[in-house]
């Protein structure tokens, strides 16, 4: 259990922060954009080497697909805005989505289109709560897959120059999580650069260790370690774990072109694997790969589909690291950040939301549109896996500026009922 002397100075970090105006540093905002001409009727202004721009209804990517007709058709505006009632209306979380209906979401206009994830948000979650997750890299490059925006992969680390490390002694990481506890972080996420588990027993020994350590210290307990089997995902279980992220990171007509190492149908079975044995997932994607609107109503149709909703759903931003395939990337247009996560908020309504990586580059007031709409997490402390994170200090004076709190440990009722475990 978290020690009460170490809980109260959290609380009273944060409840500090909030009384006190602490200047605000204000970061740096997302590149505009500039707009690309479409070379062909399935371009709609975005390429698959940028982001797009403006994400507008794709009338003729529809009507080559034969699927719907033009977005100017009034049986279509028609359709869509029943489509986008019912799904604000709907009175729990559904897996059957179409990815017609939630095209139909995601191209609201963008301002009506977060007002309502909002009210949803309200309904589903005590507005204002946002959950404190630290991510702390466990075991540093090395990997052996190709993600094409990871400064991890050992193929891009000539470009990097990331050195890879040992995996981390189970004592550094419950001296990390105690710091993140008492800087009032209430989930501790451990990451680490692998594949999959096949021949760590002892690696697998120590996570475990590990996760029953950050379960003593009152916190909830998340892993990423690539790919498990069934028996690996009983020992995770077993040692207290409550959430595994494996993202999905894009709509699987897209992942061929960022990942070619690990199929989106493993990705996809990894999860299976971890619902089974009751452990939480968390799953979501990355934007900015160079995807278009498409293939972000693809990747939230994943989602939204999977058999029960990801319990947690982060939202990353890509952060270019210079010498990995996707290092000169354009960074994605914030309406696009906004309308996966206000769409998101209406298709998975029970689901946290997290704003992941990317978020250090988005103004503090961009960060207040996206909770209106519906993301209920951050990532917050000294670092982000290889990348840089706002820190508590900087998160505590906003969290103080627009009202909000953090998140208890255990106290979020995960999509389909029950108790965070
Ligand atoms: S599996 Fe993870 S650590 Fe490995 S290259 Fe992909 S994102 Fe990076």
């Amino acid at each position: 259990m978290r020690a009460p002397a170490a809980a109260g100075l959290a609380s009273l970090r944060w409840a500090g922060r909030r009384s006190t105006a602490a200047a605000f540093r204000a970061p740096s905002t997302t590149t505009a954009l500039s707009p690309s001409s479409p070379s062909s009727p399935f371009d709609h202004g975005q390429s698959r080497t940028g982001a797009t721009l403006v994400d507008t209804p794709t009338a003729a990517h529809d009507v080559a697909r034969g699927e719907a007709p033009p977005p100017e058709s009034p049986s279509r505006q028609a359709e869509a805005s029943r489509i986008f009632r019912d799904a604000v209306a709907a009175a729990g979380p559904r897996q059957d989505w179409t990815r017609r209906e939630i095209s139909a979401i995601y191209y609201q206009p963008l301002l009506e289109l977060a007002h309502q994830a909002s009210t949803v948000h309200r309904r589903f979650h005590s507005p204002g709560e946002v959950q404190l997750c630290t991510l702390m890299n466990i075991k540093t490059g090395g990997c052996t897959e190709d993600c094409s925006y990871c400064a991890q992969a050992t193929r891009y680390q000539k470009g990097t120059g990331l050195e890879a490390r040992r995996v981390e002694t189970v004592e550094s990481v419950l001296a990390a999580a105690r710091k993140a506890r008492d800087n009032g972080s209430t989930r501790f996420c451990m990451g680490a650069a692998w594949r999959d588990m096949r021949g760590r027993k002892n690696s697998l020994r120590n996570i475990a260790e590990m996760i029953r350590g950050v379960r003593e210290l009152g916190m909830e307990a998340c892993v990423t370690l690539g790919m498990i089997d069934d028996d690996q995902a009983r020992q995770l279980k077993e040692a207290g774990l409550t959430a595994y992220n494996h993202n999905v990171d894009t709509s699987r007509e897209f992942y061929p072109s960022v990942i070619t190492t690990r199929s989106y149908d493993e990705r996809l079975q990894t999860l299976g694997r971890v619902r089974d044995a009751g452990i939480n997932v968390c799953s979501g994607g990355i934007l900015g790969l160079g995807e278009s609107s498409e293939d972000r109503v693809g990747l939230l149709h994943t989602v939204s589909t999977l058999p029960a909703h990801p319990e947690s759903f982060p939202v990353n931003a890509l952060v270019p690291i210079k010498g990995t395939p996707l290092g000169d990337s354009t960074p994605v247009a914030f309406t696009s950040m906004l309308r996966t996560v206000a769409t998101a908020r209406i298709l998975m309504p029970a689901t946290i939301i997290r704003i992941a990586a990317g978020r250090k580059g988005m103004s503090e007031e961009k960060q207040a549109l996206c909770f209106m709409a519906g993301a209920n997490a951050i990532f917050t402390g000294e670092k982000m896996l290889t990348t840089d994170c706002n820190g508590w200090d900087e998160d505590s004076a906003m969290f103080g500026r627009w009202g909000l709190s953090p998140m208890k440990s255990f106290d979020k009722t995960p999509p389909g009922g029950g108790q965070v475990r």
